[in-house]
């Protein structure tokens, strides 16, 4: 699926709709979301204009997706949750519910989460 430089967290990057930004890095972004699932609920994005969705993701992409979830572990344990645990989701296409056509990682804690499914 081609690229929409115009969907939510494109907007979100450029400073077009406000997010309260958590943590920034010159790969990364995460704030948080604006219907939480949990009592903290972040959203990491890559800056660059990444993959739609995880469907999407190549060999090429790698480094990518490791340094996205080592990035969400230590944005999580700076939010303090390390401890107490927490999910990292990457929802992909319908039946996930994948709303955002831009590569997007999950981190939900602060409570008992409950099964995944
Ligand atoms: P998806 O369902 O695509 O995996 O996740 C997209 C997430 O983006 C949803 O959890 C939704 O609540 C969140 N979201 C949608 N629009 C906005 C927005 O304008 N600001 C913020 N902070 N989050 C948004």
């Amino acid at each position: 699926m081609a690229y929409d430089r115009d969907n939510i967290f494109a907007k979100i990057l450029r400073d077009e709709i406000p997010s309260d930004r958590v943590y920034e890095d010159g790969e990364f972004v995460a704030f948080r979301d604006i219907a939480p699932s949990a009592p903290v609920h972040l959203i990491v994005i890559p800056r660059a204009e990444p993959p739609t969705s995880p469907a999407e993701l190549t060999d090429a992409d790698v480094g990518l997706a490791g340094r996205l979830v080592v990035t969400a572990s230590k944005i999580a344990a700076q939010q303090g949750l390390a401890g107490s645990g927490y999910r990292l989701v990457l929802n992909c296409g319908e039946h996930a519910g994948q709303t955002v056509r831009h590569l997007h990682l999950h981190i939900l804690g602060g409570g008992p989460l409950g099964p995944v499914a």
